[in-house]
């Protein structure tokens, strides 16, 4: 009987203990013959605002960036490119040709405002933005019809011929525009036309630095909008020059609300440049740090917009600038090498849809090129 017992246990505990077998059944390995990948949709910007840091060259940003708390509004840009900025007829461009090349795709000459090496007219992006018909903007802390502006609304063969220049603005139709310059437009030397009278006219709401601050003025969205800020040359902001960025805010908002399509704009901070010319390396400084912080509200206004594609560069680097062995953040020890221009490769900086389309080593004509790509022939077709 008690064998019996132990039998029935030990029965009992082999049946309990026994978990059932699980076969494993090795399938082949699947050869996947196709992957679909689906590509999110690229999407194209609706607004396009190029921003122009003249002789904006890498040690004029890392100046100013090391004298900012070693902070760059740039630094928000994913995108970073370089550009090759050379004329046609020289190594070393200046402002015409390199503004040629940008805004219109025409490797051309030095002098050249909007006319390819023959002196021929060629259409920049402002042009194929008003065919569009997309408001469009130009401002800047030069005069109106200095050559890095000139070269998006008007053809000449030479870019000293500011009064012809002035004049090619009747015609252009450009939205938003300020800048300096009022001289060029009402006490000409080669005919007695007063050109601000021409454009109120043709539906401008015409003012300037004489009658009133651009901070007090809204520009009505029915008319065309210029501001004159200087006579000649507006003054370095170090003397105490402030339009750039309320006028820069205003364009933004104002061409904003005048069309559901988008807008161009191009905004210049011209005088990074002057202090190149001038071997000021401060100068040179404090007119960056303006222009960054206009690039940062510029970027705020992308950020929010969603639909904004955002291009900063320069049109060449000016001075041959160096920050010498012995600087530190507080107290750079800087050298030029010139008084001029320079033919090294510039950078830049994009933010926003159709930014990728910047990355890479390409000529400043190509500049043009991904610009009219993605903000006017995605337009066209669709
Ligand atoms: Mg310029
Ligand atoms: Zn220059």
């Amino acid at each position: 009987m008690k064998s019996y017992n132990i039998i029935a246990l030990i029965t009992i505990s082999l049946l309990f203990s026994c978990k059932p077998q699980i076969q494993i059944v090795e399938s082949p390995p699947k050869i996947i013959e196709k992957i679909v990948e689906v590509e999110p949709e690229k999407k194209n910007p609706k607004n396009l605002i190029l921003m122009i840091g003249d002789g904006m060259g890498l040690t004029q940003i890392s100046a100013g960036m090391y004298s900012n708390e070693n902070y760059t509004e740039l630094e928000r840009c994913p995108i970073v490119g370089l550009q090759k900025t050379h004329a046609s007829d020289n190594l070393v461009t200046d402002s015409a040709a390199s503004a040629t090349a940008f805004a219109c795709g025409a490797k051309s000459y030095n002098g050249a405002i909007g006319v390819d090496q023959d002196t021929m007219p060629v259409k920049s992006i402002l042009h194929y933005a008003e065919q569009q018909d997309l408001p469009t903007g130009l401002v800047v802390s030069s005069t109106i019809v200095h050559a890095t502006p000139a070269a998006f609304y008007s053809h000449n063969k030479y870019r000293k011929n500011y009064e012809e220049i002035a004049a090619d603005l009747i015609d252009a139709d450009v939205d938003f525009l300020v800048g300096g310059g009022k001289k060029f437009f009402d006490r000409r030397k080669m005919d007695d036309r007063n050109l601000l009278a021409e454009l109120s006219e043709k539906q401008y709401s015409v003012s300037h630095f004489a009658e009133k601050d651009i901070e007090a003025i809204n520009p009505s969205s029915d008319k065309n909008f210029l501001f004159l800020t200087a006579d000649q040359d507006p003054i370095p902001v170090s003397g105490g020059r402030d339009y750039l960025l309320p006028a820069s805010q205003k364009a933004i908002n104002y061409l904003d609300s005048k069309s559901n399509d988008g807008f161009f704009l191009m905004i210049e901070g011209s005088q990074i440049d002057w202090g190149g010319h001038a071997n000021l390396a401060s100068y040179v400084v404090s007119e960056f740090l303006e222009y960054n912080e206009i690039i940062g509200h510029v970027l705020d206004f992308a950020e929010k917009d969603g639909n904004t594609l955002v291009v900063i560069t320069a049109d060449h680097e000016t001075g041959g600038l160096a920050i010498n062995p012995g600087s530190s953040m507080d107290s750079l020890t800087t050298q030029f090498t010139t008084d001029k221009h320079t033919a090294t490769m510039v950078p830049v900086f994009a933010y926003g849809p159709g930014a990728e389309e910047f990355s890479g080593i390409y000529e400043n004509t190509e500049i043009f090129e991904k610009m009219k790509k993605v903000f006017i022939d995605a337009r066209v077709q669709d």
